[in-house]
């Protein structure tokens, strides 16, 4: 069998113009557009190229907002203020604080300005309440990339002549708090049995063979292969890392966490790396954004 390819960056465009859609019809209703306000403390190199695409994205979908940089110096006070002020401001609807912090910032500081940000402008979904939320199956923010691979899977179902998540058996691979547990609660809302395996799961490649659904979020180049696939299973590819070339002067690669090639081979449906799941991130970013405006403001 030679799998689907599941365009992320396609079905990103497609959700990026319903996202217009609905900003144009808040600003109708409310004269002002949704605002989006990115907290960017340092200089990660990664971060910064994120963060740009965020803001560019943002923009060309018609939502306002800005951008706070501040040095790697800042202090977790100055970071805190910052954030009562978003939370304060009615004109800003959603808050992201880009991860990571500077390295001067404790994981615990970390945890305790995320739990600042006001969960009604939380669009990245980390809050605790927001988790909650997702865990009890009642709507709140979604974390972005949960919510992209979930759409990649309906996409899927689809492609494939109407597939049913009932039923299914759904095993996600990695259970950070950011994606692994989200994908796997969202699957359980879909009626999927799911199986949620991590780095102490025993036999992992067989517990991958039984998955109709298969969704890896551990960051680790090609570890997946096309022998833990089951034959004519969705693929979704959440990680994304980088080789680097074996030949002096040659480039360096970005691959996913599923060793694309041999998986194809076996799967229904794959998601590519790059183009599968990371442009679905940052359009369900959009999407929460106008998604936290409305549920605050109406409309
Ligand atoms: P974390 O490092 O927080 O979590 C990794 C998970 O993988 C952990 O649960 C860990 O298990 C598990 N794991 C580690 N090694 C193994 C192993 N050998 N076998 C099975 N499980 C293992 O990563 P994130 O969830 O933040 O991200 C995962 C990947 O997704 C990364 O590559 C990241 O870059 C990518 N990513 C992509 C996004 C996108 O937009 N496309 C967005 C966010 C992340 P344990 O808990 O036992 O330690």
């Amino acid at each position: 069998m030679t799998a689907l390819l599941l365009d992320g960056k396609k079905l990103a465009e497609k959700v990026r113009s319903e996202v217009t859609l609905e900003v144009a019809a808040f600003r109708e209703k409310h004269g002002r557009a949704p605002g989006l306000h990115v907290v960017l403390a340092g200089e990660d190199p990664a971060s910064t190229v994120y963060v740009r695409n965020k803001e560019k994205a943002a923009l060309e979908v018609g939502i306002a907002g800005a951008v706070h940089r501040l040095p790697a110096t800042v202090t977790k006070a100055e970071l805190v203020e910052l954030i009562a002020r978003l939370n304060a401001d009615a004109d800003v609807d959603g808050i992201l604080v880009q991860l990571p912090l500077p390295k001067a910032l404790s994981a615990k500081d970390t945890e305790e300005i995320l739990d600042l940000v006001d969960p009604r402008k939380d669009v990245d979904g980390f809050h605790p309440i927001n988790a909650g939320l997702l865990a009890s199956g009642r709507p709140g923010l979604v974390p972005c990339t949960p919510a992209g691979s979930l759409r990649l899977v309906d996409e899927a179902c689809v492609l494939l002549g109407g597939r049913s998540l009932r039923g299914a058996h759904a095993v996600v691979v990695g259970r950070s708090n950011i994606v692994g547990k989200p994908v796997a609660q969202l699957l359980l809302q879909r009626d999927c049995t799911v199986t949620l395996a991590h780095s102490r799961t025993k036999d992992l490649a067989a517990v991958c063979a039984t998955a109709d659904v298969l969704v890896v979020a551990v960051g680790r180049a090609e570890m997946i292969g096309g022998d833990a696939v089951k034959e004519g299973a969705i693929v979704i590819d959440v990680g994304i890392n980088r080789v680097e070339p074996k030949e002096p002067g040659g480039k360096a690669k970005l691959v996913g966490d599923v060793a694309f090639a041999s998986a194809s081979e076996r799967a229904g449906a794959i998601t590519p790396v790059p183009g599968g799941v990371g442009p679905m991130t940052i359009a369900y970013l959009l999407r929460n954004t106008v998604f936290a405006a409305r549920r605050r403001l109406g409309g």
